[in-house]
């Protein structure tokens, strides 16, 4: 991504993608980046014929990925990639000096003290996408970070919200597929009906806030109107609203970069009238383990949180395959945090691999 002088535009120097080419084709000749990186390398062979009449050049693998996330001509990295696959270009745009909009979670869950730490050191700002972080980063704009007393996630509580483990056996991934609010991708769809995505933005908070995990609270909110809240010392809460539109979130982590100020938007306008009643509960962690699970996971630190993430990665892919069935998710995901030998303050390298352990002990099981 590229600035130009209006303070308004942006470039996209390169762009990157892995199973959606018709959609990467249409962005291409929209944008005319300078460079496109594919993660599949036959996609990627089928990508440069699409576009042939073009002058966009086309990378493939993890090197091509990596190349435009350290290329000197861009400013702003925006990663969406899906999984702990973003860990490795976060860190090289990093080394590089590239401010990060992050929408890409289960990079923080997996190294959030490496991830964090090297962003301070190389004085690099990491924006976040998630709409809950987005949500706490402009409620604590302007606030004292020590006069935080915690901070409120809202979950929608998913498609399958009220329901009992009996009723969850039954669930196929078409019913796991339907989000009430938000319109996002598979993967994260799922984690919304486990309620995983609340267990990983629970992570995720920690590392972006530098907050306790016992400071941070999930609530139930079906109507996705209040993205997050953040409560101080004396007992005043702020929270941030709108219309559930991942375009407002991704608009704000480019002008926030930019110049700190917020511009128009092609966001609807929230009309309260309209919503009538927002509602809130206390989350069922009965039924739906996860975030109380990741709470236990980041507390423990270690290689713990890479484990959950990718033995949670492993089973949605699972489930979405329908290898298995949904409380299955639960079962992997938790066996694999109980039987994990952690190791303390790991280096990236143990991060991997203790996440690769856990994916080949899955594969050989469900091969
Ligand atoms: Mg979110």
């Amino acid at each position: 991504m590229q600035q130009n002088n209006n303070n308004r535009d942006y470039n996209v120097f390169a762009i990157c993608a892995n199973n959606n080419i018709d959609l990467l084709e249409y962005q291409i000749r929209k944008f005319k980046p300078e460079f496109c990186a594919v993660y599949d390398k036959n996609n990627a062979n089928d990508l440069k014929i699409k576009i042939k009449d073009l002058n966009t050049t086309v990378l493939s693998g993890m090197d091509g990925i990596n190349f435009i996330s350290s290329h000197e001509k861009t400013d702003y990295i925006i990663n969406a990639l899906m999984g702990q696959i973003g860990l490795e270009p976060t860190l090289i745009a990093i080394k590089s000096k590239k401010n990060i909009g992050l929408a890409n979670k289960e990079t923080l869950v997996a190294a959030g003290d490496i991830v964090m730490n090297e962003a301070k050191k190389h004085g690099v700002n990491i924006l976040p996408i998630d709409s809950e972080h987005c949500a706490i980063y402009q409620c604590l704009r302007g606030e004292e970070i020590n006069e935080i007393d915690k901070l409120i996630l809202t979950a929608s509580g998913g498609p399958f919200y009220g329901k009992n483990k009996e009723n969850l056996k039954k669930v196929t991934v078409d019913d796991a597929l339907c989000h009430p609010t938000w319109k996002m991708g598979k993967k994260i769809t799922i984690d919304s009906a486990t309620m995983m995505n609340k267990g990983l933005e629970l992570i995720e908070a920690c590392h972006l806030f530098n907050i306790s995990p016992d400071d941070i609270g999930i609530i139930i909110h079906r109507e996705s109107i209040i993205h997050s809240l953040a409560q101080f010392k004396d007992k005043s809460i702020k929270a941030q609203m709108g219309l559930p539109d991942m375009k407002m979130c991704i608009q704000y982590a480019l002008t926030c970069n930019n110049n700190g100020k917020r511009e128009k938007s092609m966001c609807k306008e929230l009309d309260l009238t309209e919503i009538k009643n927002l509602s809130f509960a206390k989350p069922d962690n009965e039924n739906f383990i996860f975030p109380e699970l990741a709470r236990f996971a980041i507390k423990q630190g270690g290689t713990l949180p890479a484990v959950m993430n990718s033995a949670n990665e492993i089973a949605v892919d699972l489930f979405i395959r329908e290898k298995i069935s949904f409380t299955h998710i639960f079962d992997l995901v938790e066996n694999a945090v109980q039987k994990h030998k952690n190791i303390k303050n790991p280096g990236i390298t143990d991060i991997i691999e203790a996440s690769e352990e856990i994916k080949r002990h899955f594969i050989a099981k469900f091969a």
